[in-house]
C-alpha cells in the first residue's frame, strides 16, 4: 500500500453562477522518501494540488489516504497537529514580522514549541548558518531581499525537521547570488525527506522520481524525466522551450 494516496481529488471554485473545476478527477500516490515534482502552465491547478496534498485547503469531492487513514475526515484540530508534524511549508508569499530582526522572525515558532533560551539561540544560529545568513542575525526583516526573505523560510523548515517538505520553488526576485545559497539550503533541507515541489527549474525537476504534468486541473503526464521525454507530450515542449530559453543546446 502506498503512503500517501489521492483519490478522484476535486476543487471547484464557484463565482456567482459561474464554477470552475481547479482540480478535475486527480489520482496518484507517492511513498515515503519520494520526490515528487509537479510541473504545468501558469493557471493549470499546481497550486490548489499543492494546498490540498499540504491539508491547507479541503478538496470539494475525492479522498487523501495517508497509512491506510482518510485524513479529510480528521476532526480540524487532528488535521492541525498532523499538519504541523508531519509538514515543512516553503513558500514563495511567506510571512515575516517587518520589525523583528531575522534571529526573532526564526524564533516565534520554538518560543511557541517552548524550547529554552539556551537551546533556542544554539538552534536558530546553526541553522542561519546552514542557509548563509549568519552575518544578517541582527538585521530587520523589512531590509531584506526576496531571496533572503525564502532563505529564512527555509531555515524555519530546517529547525520544524518534518518529514515531508512541501516548496513551490521561487522564479520572481531571485538573483543569481541567492539562487547558489538557496539551492544549498534546500539540498540541507531535503535530506532524507519526502519531497514535493511545484517547481520550475529543469535542474530540480529532472532529479524527481515523478513527475506530474498538470494541465486545466489534470494529471495530463506523469512518469520520471527520461519516461516523460521519451513521448512526444507536453513536457517535451516544456523542456524544449526552457532549453532554448536558457540557450541549451537541444542536440
Ligand atoms: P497554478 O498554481 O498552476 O498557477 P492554481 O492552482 O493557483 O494554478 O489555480 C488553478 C485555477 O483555479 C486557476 O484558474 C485559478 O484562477 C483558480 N483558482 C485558484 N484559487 C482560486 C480561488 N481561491 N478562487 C477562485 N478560483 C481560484
Amino acid at each position: 500500500m502506498p503512503w500517501i494516496t489521492c483519490k478522484d481529488l476535486q476543487k471547484e471554485y464557484r463565482s456567482g453562477t459561474q464554477s470552475q473545476m481547479a482540480l478535475n478527477h486527480v489520482d496518484f500516490s507517492l511513498e515515503q522518501g519520494e520526490y515528487v515534482a509537479i510541473v504545468g502552465k501558469s493557471g493549470s491547478g499546481k497550486s490548489t494540488l499543492m494546498n490540498m496534498l499540504g491539508l491547507i485547503d479541503t478538496p470539494t469531492g475525492g479522498s487523501i489516504i495517508w497509512n491506510g487513514e482518510q485524513v479529510l475526515r480528521y476532526p480540524e484540530r487532528k488535521k492541525t497537529q498532523l499538519r504541523n508534524q508531519m509538514i515543512g511549508y516553503v513558500f514563495q508569499a511567506f510571512y515575516l514580522e517587518p520589525s523583528y530582526t531575522v534571529y526573532q522572525n526564526i524564533e516565534i515558532p520554538l518560543l511557541i514549541a517552548g524550547y529554552g533560551t539556551a537551546e533556542r539561540r544554539s538552534r536558530i544560529l546553526s541553522a542561519l548558518e546552514e542557509v548563509g545568513l549568519s552575518g544578517k542575525v541582527r538585521q530587520r526583516a523589512d531590509s531584506l531581499s526576496g531571496g533572503e526573505k525564502q532563505r529564512i523560510s527555509i531555515a524555519r523548515c530546517i529547525l520544524k525537521d518534518a518529514p515531508i517538505v512541501i516548496l513551490d520553488e521561487a522564479t520572481a526576485s531571485v538573483d543569481t547570488d541567492n539562487e547558489s545559497y538557496i539551492q544549498e539550503a534546500i539540498n540541507e533541507l531535503v535530506k532524507g525527506k519526502t519531497l514535493l515541489v511545484i517547481a520550475h527549474r529543469l535542474n530540480t525537476i529532472r532529479q524527481a522520481d515523478q513527475i506530474l504534468v498538470i494541465s486545466d486541473g489534470r494529471i495530463s503526464e506523469q512518469g520520471t524525466h527520461d519516461e516523460l521525454m521519451a513521448k512526444a507530450g507536453i513536457y517535451q515542449d516544456f523542456v524544449n522551450i526552457r532549453k532554448k530559453a536558457s540557450g541549451w543546446s537541444l542536440a
